[in-house]
C-alpha cells in the first residue's frame, strides 16, 4: 500500500529538488518499527537537507524531517505495540535516513521515545527537537550550578523554534529571561512567553568591543554562535556558563581567553541529535510538567507537505516565528 512523501531528489547537474510523491511501501528504509506520522516538525537543519545545504544528505531519493511523532502501525520489538504513541527526533533521521515529511516512517526502535505522560503526538511536534534541545540545555547548565537566584540568563534567536521554547521554559522554571531578538514585532510574544527584557540584536551587536565587557548575565542559551556568542561571552558573570547550540548566524566564533580564565565561564556544547535514551526520556517527561503548550499556541503555524519548502525558504532566512507542524496527512 502506497503512502505520500515529501521526496527530495537531486539530477546529474546537482540541483536538489522536491515534490509530494506516492511511494510503495517496499520503497521504505530497513527498520523494525513501521510508523503512522501524525504531525512532523520544521527545524533548521529541515530547511537545508530540503535546499541541499550543508551536506547533511548523503543518499538520494530522500525524504527529509528530523523530527516526528505518530502512532506505531507495526512493530518486530518487544518494547513498542501497535497502536502505541511515540515520538522521534534526532538519530540523524531526515538526513541519513529517511525522515518525517510523509504519512509513514520506518525506523530502529532504539531511536523511538514512547510519548511522555499527557503530551499528544501534535503536542510533541510543538516541542520537537527544538524544545528537546532547549531542555537539555537548560539541563546542562543547572548542572554547572545555575539556579534562578544566580541572576539573569540571556537566550539568543529567541524569537525562533529553540529560542522561544527555552524562554518559556526557563521564565516557567522561575529564571529571569532576556530575550536577544532581531525581529522587534516579535518582542510582545516574547513577553507574553514570560522574557522580563528583551534585547534588539542589532543594538547588542553596536556597543563598543572590549576584551572583557561589564558582567551582566549569570547564564546564557545561544542559538545562533558567530558574533552574537562570541560578544554574549565576554559579558558572562563570574562562574557563568553559556550553552552554544545554534549556528543561524554563522559557524565563527570570534573571542578571546578572559572570559575564561578572568572569570571561570564555561561554555557547553549541546548536541540534542545522539543523546542516549535515558537523557531523552528525562528531558521529555521535564517538558511534560513544565512547558505550557497552550500559552506558546499563537507561536505554532500548521502545514501540509505542499507547503513545505516555502516553510524551509523562511526558516532558512531566520524568518520563522516559533514552531512550524507539518500535518503530513
Ligand atoms: P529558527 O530558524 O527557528 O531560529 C533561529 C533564530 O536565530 C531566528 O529565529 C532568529 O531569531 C535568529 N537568527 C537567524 N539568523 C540570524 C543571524 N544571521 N544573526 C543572528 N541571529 C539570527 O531555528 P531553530 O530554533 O530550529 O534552530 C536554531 C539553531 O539551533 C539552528 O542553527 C539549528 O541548526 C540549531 N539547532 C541545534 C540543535 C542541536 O542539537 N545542537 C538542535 C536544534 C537546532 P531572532 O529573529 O529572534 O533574532
Amino acid at each position: 500500500m502506497g503512502f505520500r512523501a515529501l521526496l527530495t531528489d537531486r539530477d546529474d547537474a546537482g540541483k536538489v529538488s522536491s515534490a509530494v510523491t506516492e511511494i510503495d511501501e517496499a520503497r521504505l528504509p530497513e527498520g523494525n518499527v513501521t510508523i503512522d506520522i501524525d504531525w512532523a516538525g520544521l527545524n533548521y537543519k529541515d530547511g537545508l537537507c530540503l535546499t541541499g545545504g550543508g551536506g547533511l544528505v548523503r543518499n538520494y531519493p530522500h525524504v527529509a524531517g528530523v523530527d516526528f511523532a505518530g502512532t506505531v502501525r507495526d512493530s518486530a520489538d518487544d518494547r513498542y505495540a501497535v497502536g502505541q504513541k511515540v515520538v522521534l527526533t534526532g538519530w540523524r533521521v531526515g538526513e541519513v535516513q529517511w525522515g518525517g515529511f510523509a504519512e509513514r516512517a520506518r525506523v530502529n526502535a532504539d531511536w523511538l521515545v514512547p510519548l511522555p505522560g499527557g503530551l499528544s503526538t501534535r503536542d510533541a511536534m510543538v516541542v520537537g527537537t527544538a524544545g528537546l534541545t532547549a531542555m537539555l540545555s537548560i539541563n546542562r547548565l543547572e548542572a554547572a550550578g545555575l539556579t534562578p537566584a544566580s541572576g539573569e540568563v540571556l537566550v539568543t534567536g529567541a524569537a525562533g523554534g529553540v529560542g522561544s521554547i527555552a524562554t518559556a521554559l526557563l521564565a516557567k522554571l522561575g529564571y529571569t529571561v532576556a530575550a536577544l531578538s532581531g525581529r522587534p514585532q516579535h518582542a510582545e510574544a516574547l513577553t507574553a512567553l514570560g522574557a522580563a527584557s528583551i534585547v534588539d540584536r542589532n543594538e547588542f551587536l553596536a556597543q563598543p568591543d572590549k576584551p572583557l565587557e561589564s558582567a551582566r548575565w549569570a547564564a546564557a542559551i545561544d542559538c545562533v554562535g558567530g558574533k552574537v556568542l562570541g560578544k554574549l561571552l565576554k559579558q558572562v558573570k563570574y562562574d557563568g556558563a553559556v550553552a552554544a547550540l545554534g549556528n543561524a548566524a554563522g559557524i565563527g566564533l570570534e573571542t578571546n581567553v578572559l572570559p575564561f580564565i578572568l572569570r571561570g565561564v564555561t561554555l557547553i556544547g549541546i548536541d540534542s541529535v545522539m543523546q542516549p535514551f535515558d537523557t531523552r526520556i528525562a528531558a521529555w517527561q521535564r517538558i511534560a510538567e513544565t512547558f505550557d503548550i497552550a500559552a506558546y499556541g499563537d507561536l505554532v503555524r500548521e502545514i501540509g507537505l505542499e507547503e513545505l519548502l516555502a516553510a524551509a525558504d523562511q526558516i532558512l532566512a531566520g524568518e520563522i516565528k516559533g514552531r512550524v507542524l507539518v500535518r503530513p496527512r
